[in-house]
């Protein structure tokens, strides 16, 4: 690996080690930094080869663009046409946060960040390690999720270097991260404003400060003809090598079905694993089981999935099934990813729905 990995503590962050790394982000280099949500991966928002730079080391597709994060609320004006009262209510309520929000660029923003975009993806995230980097870095530093493309987003640094380490300059490495699950994005380039990506913060969250809020309908995946608005959205996404088939239904038909399914296919002679809440591990065969997290704390699903879904990998896996995790708060995030990483592979537990949707 090549990269130069620092640890560094929210708490007490090391300032010669953040003013280091500030450096390499303005001479064009590129530095992976905690967030709350997964790791980053940061260039200069305003420099389109640091931009390029990204989508090179990440293996992104060009038209797939880069939410620029900002460190002061003085610092949205200049890289957008205007801001709707909306806008401003909710970063008074969000920000510092897990909130991206988007608008008209203004033209101090490179194409190169915006994948060829005429919009902008905005955020300021409330880790400290993150805002001080920004700031060291002249205030817009462009940062995707640090991860290759397509696998699962990194929710530690070790994940970083395991997918990046040869391909960028510098790892702070802050220990896991707090949420796990990327921004909810609201596009507020439409009336009323439309998230286009769920995450931590959820549609009732907004609704509460908005008024009207609604759900890009090619979210669900479920009209192949409604494409997502977010160009990222519609890519295949967080994906372990295994097949992995998402069974929903009541509580002792998931279970059922999975242990039949699972034994199916151990029988098969196919490397077999169990993706299941807490509450429910006891009653499967404790060598396929995987625990994802506890249903009655959902964050804790949140926090750990990408890690559990990278761990298939490393064990070796063929297939795996996983119960849906549509938790009530956090739910709609969760089974966003999930589904993603499945590849729309989506059964019903009581076989109703035994047409399995493969849009890989
Ligand atoms: P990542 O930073 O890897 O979590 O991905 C950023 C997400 O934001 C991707 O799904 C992008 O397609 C989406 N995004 C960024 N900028 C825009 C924009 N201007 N319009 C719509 N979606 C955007
Ligand atoms: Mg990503």
């Amino acid at each position: 690996m090549s990269a130069e990995l620092i640890k560094i503590d929210k708490n007490d962050p090391d300032q010669e080690a953040i003013r280091r790394a500030g450096e390499i982000i303005l001479a064009g280099g590129l530095v992976a930094f905690p967030t709350e949500t997964v790791y980053g991966l940061g260039g200069n928002a305003l420099d389109p080869h640091a931009s390029e730079k990204i989508y090179a080391a990440k293996g992104r597709p060009s038209d797939n663009p880069l939410i620029v994060h900002i460190a002061d609320l003085a610092h949205l004006t200049p890289l957008v046409r205007e801001i709707p009262p909306s806008a401003t209510a909710l970063s008074e309520r969000f920000w510092p946060g897990p909130l991206t929000m988007i608008f008209e660029k203004s033209p101090i923003v490179p194409y190169e960040t915006t994948g060829g975009l005429d919009t902008v993806a905005v955020r300021f995230p409330s880790e400290p390690v993150a805002a001080a980097l920004i700031r060291a870095a002249g205030g817009y530093v462009a940062a995707p999720s640090a991860n290759t493309s397509g696998r699962p987003s990194p929710t530690t640094a070790q994940h970083v270097a395991e997918d990046l380490g040869d391909a960028i300059d510098m790892i702070l490495d802050d220990g896991p991260v707090g949420i796990g699950l990327e921004s909810t994005i609201v596009d507020f380039t439409q009336d009323p404003p439309c998230v286009l990506r769920p995450g931590y913060i959820s549609l009732t969250d907004l609704e509460e400060v908005l008024g009207l809020c609604s759900m890009d309908p090619g979210l669900t995946g479920e009209n192949a003809q409604v494409h997502p608005k977010a160009p990222g959205m519609k890519y295949r996404h967080y994906a372990p090598k295994a097949l992995m088939t998402i069974v929903e239904g009541d509580r002792d038909a998931v279970i059922s079905r999975i242990n039949r399914l699972a034994a199916q296919a151990k029988a098969e002679g196919k490397r077999t694993r169990i993706l299941a809440c807490e509450e429910n591990a006891g009653f499967y065969p404790p060598e396929l089981c995987v625990c994802a997290g506890s249903r009655a704390r959902e964050e804790t699903i949140a926090r750990h999935l990408y890690e559990k879904l990278r761990e298939f990998d490393e064990l070796g896996t063929d297939v795996i099934f996983s119960e849906a995790f549509d938790t009530p708060r956090l739910g709609t995030a969760i089974m966003n990813r999930l589904v993603k990483a499945a590849g729309h592979r989506v059964i019903h537990a009581d076989g109703s729905d035994m047409a399995e949707k493969d849009t890989v």
